[in-house]
C-alpha cells in the first residue's frame, strides 16, 4: 500500500481522485486531506477517506470542521501554516491540487517530502517551473502531470529521448466561445464563460479554457515541465477532446494520447505511476465517435496563446507575472469590473513593465511572491481605466 496526501480534495480534481481512491482502496492509506472554504465537503471526504489529518486552509471554518468531525480520531488544523506542515509529511504520493497561486507553495514544499508528486496546480509549473524542477531533481521526487494535456506527452514519452521530439502539439477543446464572434466575445459573462462543452471544471480553470488563458498556461507548463524550445510547441483545437494532446519525432511519426474527456484517467495514471491500475472510466466506441476534428487557434479571438509565447521569451519570473495579471484580472471580471477581452490587455499591459524592468533569472520563491504581490496591484490599478 503507497500513503497519499491530497491538497485540495474539495475541488473538482479531489473530488474525482477522492472517487479513485474509494475504488482503489486497496492501494492507498491516506495520511493528508485539505480544502480550502469548502468545510461541509471536507468533513464528508473525511469521514469517507479516514486519513490521519486534516486540514481546513481558511481558519474561520475551524470550528465548524471540528463540530462536524466529533468523535472521529483524525487529527485536525487549519490555517496556511497548517498547510504547509501538512506539505511536509513524508508520503509516497502527494496529489496537488489547489487551484491557483495558493498552490505553488505547497508544490516547492511536498516536492521535498514525496516520492512522486502528481502536479494538477500548473501554476507552480508557470510560476516557478525551475525551481520545483531543482527541488524535484535534489529530493529524487518523480513529478507525474495530472493535467491532461501534459499526462499525455509524458505517456507518449516514455521510451524516448527529448532530443527525437521535433515538436509538441497540444490539443484543446475550444471552449464554449469556439464559435462566437470576437463582436460577441466583448459582452459576455462569467456564467457564459463558466459553461465548458467538455470537460466538468472548477470555475476558475473553466473560464480560462473559454478564454484559452488555460491553454497558454499550458504551453508554459509544457515548456518547464519537458525542457522543449518555444519553437516546438503548438496548439491545435480538437473539439471533441478525445485526443490529450501529441508529440510529433523526428522520423515523422506522431505518437498521441486518447480517452475520454474526464480527468479520472490522468489522475489515476498519476498516483499509481509507474503502474496502471484499472479504472472505471468510460471507455471509447471508435465507430460510435465516427471522427475528430482539428481546428486552427483563431489568434485574434484568443490572444492569450500568443501572450504565453511572449511571456516564455522574456523569460526570468514572466511565468509568475503572466499567471498574476491573469488571476487578477479574472477577479476583476468575475465581479463584473472589467470584460471578457479585457483580461488579455491585463497580462498584456502586466508583461510590458516586466520587461521594462532588469529581468531576474536567479530567483527564490520570496521573490515570486513579491513579484505575483506587486503585479496584482499594478493590474488592478491599471483595470480602473478599462
Ligand atoms: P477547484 O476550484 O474545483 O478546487 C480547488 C481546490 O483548492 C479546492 O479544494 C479549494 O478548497 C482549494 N483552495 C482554493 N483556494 C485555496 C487556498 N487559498 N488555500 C488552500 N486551498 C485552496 O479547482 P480544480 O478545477 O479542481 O483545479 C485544481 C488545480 O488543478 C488548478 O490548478 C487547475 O488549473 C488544475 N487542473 C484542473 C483540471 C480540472 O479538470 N478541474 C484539469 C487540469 C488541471
Ligand atoms: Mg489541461
Amino acid at each position: 500500500m503507497r500513503t497519499i496526501s491530497i491538497f485540495g480534495i474539495t475541488g473538482s480534481i479531489g473530488q474525482t481522485a477522492a472517487n479513485i481512491l474509494v475504488e482503489q482502496s486497496n492501494k492507498f492509506i491516506i495520511t493528508v486531506i485539505t480544502g480550502g472554504d469548502n468545510v461541509a465537503e471536507l468533513a464528508k471526504q473525511a469521514i469517507r477517506l479516514s486519513p490521519k489529518y486534516v486540514v481546513i486552509a481558511n481558519e474561520a471554518h475551524l470550528y465548524e470542521l471540528r463540530s462536524l468531525l466529533m468523535g472521529y480520531n483524525f487529527e485536525i488544523s487549519a490555517g496556511r501554516q497548517a498547510l504547509m506542515d501538512a506539505a511536509s509529511i513524508p508520503v509516497d504520493v502527494s496529489l496537488q491540487a489547489i487551484v491557483g497561486f495558493p498552490g505553488v507553495q505547497c508544490s516547492l514544499i511536498a516536492a521535498k517530502f514525496s516520492k512522486t508528486l502528481a502536479l494538477a496546480n500548473k501554476e507552480s509549473l508557470v510560476c516557478a517551473g525551475p525551481l520545483l524542477q531543482k527541488i524535484c531533481t535534489t529530493n529524487n521526487t518523480k513529478l507525474v502531470p495530472v493535467d491532461s494535456e501534459h499526462s499525455a506527452i509524458f505517456q507518449c514519452m516514455l521510451g524516448e529521448s527529448i532530443l527525437s521530439v521535433e515538436r509538441i502539439i497540444l490539443t484543446g477543446s475550444g471552449g464554449p466561445f469556439l464559435n462566437t464572434s470576437i463582436e460577441n466575445l466583448k459582452h459576455v459573462n462569467s456564467k457564459q464563460a463558466a459553461s465548458h462543452p467538455r470537460w466538468s471544471m472548477g470555475q476558475r480553470i473553466s473560464i480560462d479554457s473559454a478564454s484559452m488563458f488555460n491553454k497558454a498556461m499550458e504551453l508554459i507548463e509544457t515548456k518547464e515541465l519537458f525542457d522543449v524550445s518555444i519553437d516546438k510547441l503548438e496548439v491545435i483545437i480538437q473539439p471533441q477532446s478525445i485526443i490529450h494532446s501529441m508529440i510529433g519525432f523526428n522520423d515523422g511519426s506522431i505518437k498521441a494520447q486518447l480517452g475520454p474527456a474526464d480527468m479520472s484517467g490522468a489522475i489515476g495514471y498519476a498516483i499509481n505511476f509507474p503502474k496502471r491500475e484499472s479504472l472505471l472510466v468510460e471507455r471509447l466506441n471508435f465507430a460510435k465517435l465516427r471522427q475528430l476534428d482539428f481546428l486552427p487557434v483563431d489568434q485574434l479571438k484568443f490572444p492569450a496563446i500568443n501572450l504565453a509565447t511572449r511571456a516564455m521569451n522574456i523569460g526570468g519570473m514572466a511565468g509568475a507575472v503572466f499567471n498574476a495579471a491573469k488571476e487578477q484580472a479574472l477577479d476583476l471580471f468575475l465581479i463584473d469590473n472589467i470584460g471578457f477581452l479585457d483580461m488579455a490587455i491585463c497580462v498584456e499591459f502586466a508583461l510590458n513593465e516586466y520587461e521594462l524592468n532588469q529581468i531576474k533569472h536567479n530567483y527564490i520563491f520570496e521573490d515570486i511572491m513579491e513579484q505575483d504581490t506587486h503585479t496584482r496591484v499594478r493590474v488592478k490599478e491599471m483595470a480602473k481605466g478599462l
